[in-house]
């Protein structure tokens, strides 16, 4: 990428990032002008949880102070108000994704809970000794251990499609990892280490080719592209809220109708069942069938706040934008000596995320150094650690960016290493 990567600024001003077209709403974001540490705050941990616009804590704080009530129980005024909106929140979020109706989006705690349900599930009721789950080398735990947990339940046996040096999934590999017994292919859509996007279309029809279902790991994708799992061809998708400037204790698994009507239910209570005797209890059908207990209520408001949002700004300006920040990021970090870009370039798109370690300086010690400056970033394993062990490295120190970093922010990056450098020598 070349200096053009980092010009500055576009028609917008100061806070105009490296692409012109595309002006972060920075004062949507109260969180942005507190100080930390006695400095403007530089967020790039977005990978980990994004900041929440004005838009998201006002619809959430509206419904709870004028429709709050529990759903689909009460025939009181506000049980009707609070389960019309917790619906209506559904459909927005439906759309949003591009699903095919509402009642294939299953509002649960978040991606982890998503894919355990899809794992205790699908999985359970369908899947034999012997079947063979693929997975990729940068999976996030999220997407290792629930299969693991069915492995040692069902005899289920996992296959890993190695990457490439310079973090990508080959088809090829793919395409050789694939056998008679495939039964399931999950994979991340945007690793959340590398940034890496994986080719989930193709990797359907792959799939879909070899006789398996599809679940996409969405978390690091939705906050920063279009996403239509239609489109896509997904069987399985999931996301959580709090990585797309919406609240934490909620995410979604979207599951084709037809799989999700064919799917037992995985955990019992209030709420899920169409009638209960000692004897016998029938269910609901998806997605009430898997939302059992109180669902979180609140949070499926500010959800579906934090999807009109994003839709409002565009998600191909974002994706542009935070693209070109990752290639302004990375620019500005190879003059730093020492400091070493894990697989950050190859074929393919990235997205805004991006490791890198220093040289004899613990990754940990450069968020600690950085964060005096004001700036946060994530330093460890990330819940990664197989993608940890074919970099060759303990842990990596990461930048994320979000909707609202600027090329300021990736200057005050730049710097804060530099500063890291003196610091450890
Ligand atoms: N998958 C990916 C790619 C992630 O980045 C994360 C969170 O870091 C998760 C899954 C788990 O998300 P949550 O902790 O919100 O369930």
């Amino acid at each position: 990428m070349g200096a053009a990567a980092c010009a500055e600024p576009g028609p917008g001003g100061p806070l105009t990032g490296p692409s012109p077209a595309f002006r972060p709403p920075r004062d949507d974001f109260p969180i942005l002008s507190r100080p930390v540490n006695g400095q403007p705050l530089v967020w790039l941990d977005s990978a980990a949880s994004a900041q929440k616009p004005r838009i998201v804590l006002d619809a959430m704080r509206t419904f709870a102070e004028t429709h709050y009530a529990n759903v689909h129980r009460g025939v009181h005024g506000l049980g009707h108000a609070a389960t019309e909106a917790y619906e209506a929140a559904r459909n927005r979020v439906a759309a949003f994704i591009g699903a095919a109706a509402a009642d294939e989006v299953v509002f649960v705690r978040g991606a982890t809970e998503a894919i355990n349900l899809v794992a205790a599930s699908f999985g359970r009721s369908t899947l034999r000794a012997g079947d063979e789950i693929v997975l990729t080398e940068l999976e996030h735990h999220a997407n290792i251990v629930p299969w693991q947990l069915l492995r040692e339940a069902s005899g289920v046996v996992l296959r890993v499609v190695p990457i490439g040096d310079d973090g990508t999934v080959s088809l090829d590999d793919l395409r050789a990892t694939l056998g008679t017994r495939t039964r399931l292919v999950a994979v991340a859509h945007v690793s959340n280490v590398l940034g890496t996007v994986l080719p989930v279309a193709e990797i359907a029809r792959l799939a879909h080719a070899a006789g398996a279902r599809l679940l996409v790991d969405g978390c690091q994708a939705v906050p920063g592209r279009p996403v239509d799992v239609t489109a896509l061809g997904a069987d399985f998708y999931v996301f959580s809220a709090h990585k797309m400037y919406g609240p934490t204790g909620i995410g979604v698994l979207w599951g084709r109708r037809e799989l999700l009507a064919a799917m037992p239910p995985w955990q019992g209570g209030g709420e899920m069942i169409a009638s209960v005797s000692f004897e016998r209890t029938t269910f609901k059908k998806p997605p009430y069938r898997f939302e059992a207990g109180t669902p979180p209520i609140i949070e499926a408001i500010g959800l579906a706040a934090a999807c009109d949002y994003l839709a409002g700004l565009g998600l191909a300006g974002i994706a542009a934008h935070e693209q070109a920040l990752r290639a302004c990021a990375v620019e500005r970090l190879r003059a730093v000596p020492g400091l070493r870009l894990l697989a950050a370039e190859g074929p393919g798109e990235r997205a805004g995320i991006l490791s890198f370690i220093i040289d004899g300086v613990h990754p940990h010690d450069i968020a600690t150094v950085l964060d005096t400056a004001g700036i946060a970033i994530r330093a460890g394993h990330h819940c990664a650690q197989p993608l940890m062990r074919r970099l060759g490295v303990a842990a990596t120190a990461r930048a994320s960016f979000g909707l609202y970093n600027t090329s300021a922010d990736v200057d005050a990056l730049a710097e804060g290493l530099m500063r890291v450098r003196e610091v450890f020598g």
